[in-house]
């Protein structure tokens, strides 16, 4: 019974680790243009493609994973995204390299290759401390950055293939490094079945994902685009990399993207003793249903509470003739707001600091992106604060805001006016 249930529901197609058709849906986010595709003035008379966002669970591995892959090459970039652009992620990096150079007493003699190196926002402060490194990394113009600054980098993307012919030249890392790159590959096994080639005996992966137990808990579903195929727990990060011949042997939580894990693993036979993190982690995954179906429906069921709540704010404010504006065109916005079906008739614009996405208009919602001092020019009632992970932040900082009255809102987890 249980069987015929989850095929009436379960959209089509199996899952992406382990081939299962025992699926069945977490979120269906609608038909969205992939989050990061701003229009131009100059592109606005074209159609902007829309891909299917929908997520659904897998009831053998349980693995959480968009049912319709968009190629990559459609997910379409007309800037690149720069990991040294933000200040807070360099200071994040520099922390992490020290307490690795300390924990796993890497030196001269070592080596740190990374996975997705970007321009060197990480690998900077391993080379500064005299240890060798290799940046993996497979946008041909990010990787020309990072050599600028003198990192090694080779451009490609990492799986089985490269990791061989990297093991063939004779690499050995003792630290691998894949920061929020593995939501990001279609097929996570294809990365890890490459890393065992490439690392030492003795040596440790290091991987940093948004941890799927907080997205359930925070109805966080705004963080689901094209871009992110996969949404992980630790129990099934144990599963993977056991697959591929690794021991996941402890696991840190950040609050990073809105609360992620950083886990380290190595060879199964390696002598790092596998911390009591590890089962604790799993044993509270477990304990919050992560691998009971009725977690998902309930999630399902906030979704569209958070829409619910959203429109009928917005209906308020109308009917009282108040203006609403948003603050931050980052990604989980535009999943949000077109979701929500919103345009400019709901929010008249929405500002944000980064000088490359203003005077462009959002994905499929063609709200404009204009320049922090707007607000001041025109005085919104409500501002709607987008990335909500920074809304203490963004308040603060535009506290000017409540001078003429204006107040701050957010939707995520529920509706809240500040
Ligand atoms: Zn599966």
């Amino acid at each position: 019974m249980e069987d015929l249930a989850l095929k009436e529901q379960s959209p089509t197609g199996s899952c992406r680790f382990c081939g299962s058709t025992r699926l069945s849906p977490v979120a269906d986010l609608g038909a969205q243009v992939p989050a990061n595709a701003f229009v131009a003035p100059d592109r606005v008379d074209r159609v902007e493609a829309r891909y299917p966002l929908r997520t659904v669970v897998c009831h053998d591995c349980w693995l959480v994973e968009l049912d319709h892959v968009v190629p990559p090459e459609s997910i379409f970039r007309d800037y690149a995204y720069l990991s040294s652009y933000s200040p807070s992620w360099l200071r994040h990096a520099e922390r992490f390299v020290d307490a690795a150079v300390a924990r796993f007493g890497l030196g001269r003699d070592s080596l740190v290759l990374e996975i997705a190196s970007n321009d060197g926002y990480l690998l900077q402060y391993v080379v500064a401390r005299g240890i060798p490194a290799l940046g993996i990394e497979p946008a041909e113009n990010v990787a020309a950055l990072a050599r600028a600054k003198d990192i090694p980098t080779e451009v490609a993307f990492f799986d089985e293939s490269t990791a061989a012919s990297l093991r063939a030249r004779g690499l050995s890392a003792d630290l691998i490094v894949a920061n929020n790159v593995l939501a990001h590959v279609p097929a996570p096994g294809s990365l890890v079945a490459g890393l065992p080639a490439v690392l030492s005996a003795e040596g440790v992966v290091s991987v940093e994902v948004p941890h799927l137990q907080r997205l359930l808990e925070g109805a966080e579903f705004d963080t689901i685009y094209h871009e992110h195929y996969s949404y992980f727990s630790l129990g099934f990060l144990q599963r993977l990399f056991r697959t591929h011949g690794l021991r996941v042997f402890d696991v840190e939580h950040l609050a990073t993207h809105g609360g992620s894990l950083r886990v380290f693993a190595c060879h199964q036979a390696s002598r790092h003793v596998t911390q009591g993190s590890v089962a604790e982690t799993v044993e509270a995954e477990l304990a919050a249903g992560l691998e009971t179906r009725e977690t998902y429906d309930r999630f399902g069921e906030q979704v569209l509470r958070v829409r619910r709540d959203l429109l009928a704010f917005l209906e308020g404010a109308r009917r009282g003739g108040k203006s609403v504006v948003g603050y931050g065109a980052a990604a989980k916005g535009n999943t949000l707001l077109n979701y929500c079906g919103l345009g400019v008739d709901d929010i008249t614009y929405v500002v944000d600091m980064n000088p490359l996405k203003q005077n462009q208009m959002l994905p499929q919602s063609r709200i404009p992106v204009l320049a922090p001092e707007r607000l001041a020019a025109t005085k919104p009632d409500y501002v709607l604060i987008l990335p909500w992970n920074l809304r203490d932040e963004i308040a603060e900082s535009m506290s000017h805001v409540r001078d003429w009255g204006g107040r701050f809102v957010v939707a995520v987890p529920r509706l809240e006016v500040l």
